[in-house]
């Protein structure tokens, strides 16, 4: 199955239900009211996009339409493109659906640093795995350096994904400072000339203070070892915990200045929307969505890709 129709296999009961919605709320031919808007705006958040979202796309819908004859294709076009300009954001971030790495920033000489935090169980350490896959199977010299130190059993894992990718990992025994992991990852893809060194950090939820100042340390040993680094710092985020896990990972997301999502688990929910409330609430691109527990089960987001998957018939 190609890649377009996987999502929209997974997105097929958010893309029903807005279907459907659509075509028994707007017929064409009748004149679209006031009304037809209010509930074309309920239903939109009841796909989890988040209300602000939702009053954004109804309001392009009023500026456009309000008052005319319906025409249906001209109404998606206007909801499909309000969605794409939602989900592309203003970060400049370079979309190519034919490039599975094309939103990652990477160095222009020497290795590319790509740190990824996340709270635990979120989906970290599996989409570290299939990060280091994607680059892998691009041709990429990957690098791991097992930075969650305080669980051994992330440690274990990562060692048993980059045995079945087939890549280099740097791991340390429990308990290091997690900064020297990330100094020794760095110092691994420098030494082997490898293209790529993804740095896992812990996941726990300590205080504030505490995961700053161990970031902020995270930081200077990459940037010291490899100028410019960290390149890109990616957040993932559970796609089926909603707003709670959100309001977590803003924290998190402040902390290590994130450029891009990872949002994992996409399969989990059958509410798509939510990938358009993320994106607005935390004012950070989405770079990729896992769905599924499988090496192969991360995708590149695609903006465009993701609207017509979403409005698809
Ligand atoms: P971590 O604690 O954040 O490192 O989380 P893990 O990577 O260990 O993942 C926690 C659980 O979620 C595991 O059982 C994974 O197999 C599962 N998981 C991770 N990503 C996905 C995904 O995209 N889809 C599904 N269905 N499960 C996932």
């Amino acid at each position: 199955m190609g890649l377009f129709d996987r999502l929209k296999r997974g997105l097929k009961k958010t893309s029903q239900v807005l279907k459907t919605d659509v075509r028994d709320l707007f017929k064409n031919g009748e004149i679209l009211t006031d009304d037809h808007l209010a509930e074309f705006e309920k239903r939109l958040i009841e796909s989890d996009m988040g209300v602000a979202a939702s009053m954004e796309i109804v309001e392009e819908l009023r500026k456009k339409h309000r008052g005319r004859t319906v025409d249906l294709s001209e109404i998606w076009k206007t909801v499909r493109d309000k969605l794409v300009e939602l989900l592309k954001g203003d970060e400049g971030v370079n979309w190519d659906p034919n490039d599975e790495l094309s939103p990652l920033n990477m160095a222009q000489q020497g290795p590319t640093v790509i740190l990824v935090a996340g709270v635990n169980g979120v989906g970290k350490t599996t989409s570290i795995a299939k990060l280091a896959n994607l680059l892998h199977q691009a041709g990429k010299k990957v690098v791991l350096a097992a930075g969650d130190t305080f669980r051994a059993a992330a440690v274990e894992q990562l060692t048993m994904w980059s045995e079945r990718i087939g890549c280099d990992i740097v791991t340390k025994p429990s308990g290091t400072d997690p900064a020297s992991v990330a100094f020794s990852g760095c110092e691994r893809a420098l030494e082997t000339g490898a293209d790529v060194v993804i740095i896992d950090t812990a996941g726990r939820l300590q205080t504030q203070k505490n995961l700053m100042l161990e970031l902020e340390k995270i930081y200077r040993v990459i940037g010291k070892k490899v100028p410019g680094g960290p390149h890109e710092s990616l957040l993932v985020l559970d796609a089926t915990t909603g707003q709670n896990g959100v309001n977590q990972a803003e924290v998190f997301s402040e902390i290590i200045d994130s450029t891009g999502l990872i949002l994992a688990k996409l399969d989990g929910t059958a509410k798509g929307g939510i990938v358009i409330a993320i994106r607005k609430k935390m004012g950070i691109p989405v770079k990729y969505v896992g769905v599924g527990e499988q090496i192969d089960d991360l995708q590149l987001f695609d903006p465009e890709q993701f609207a017509d998957a979403l409005i698809a018939e």
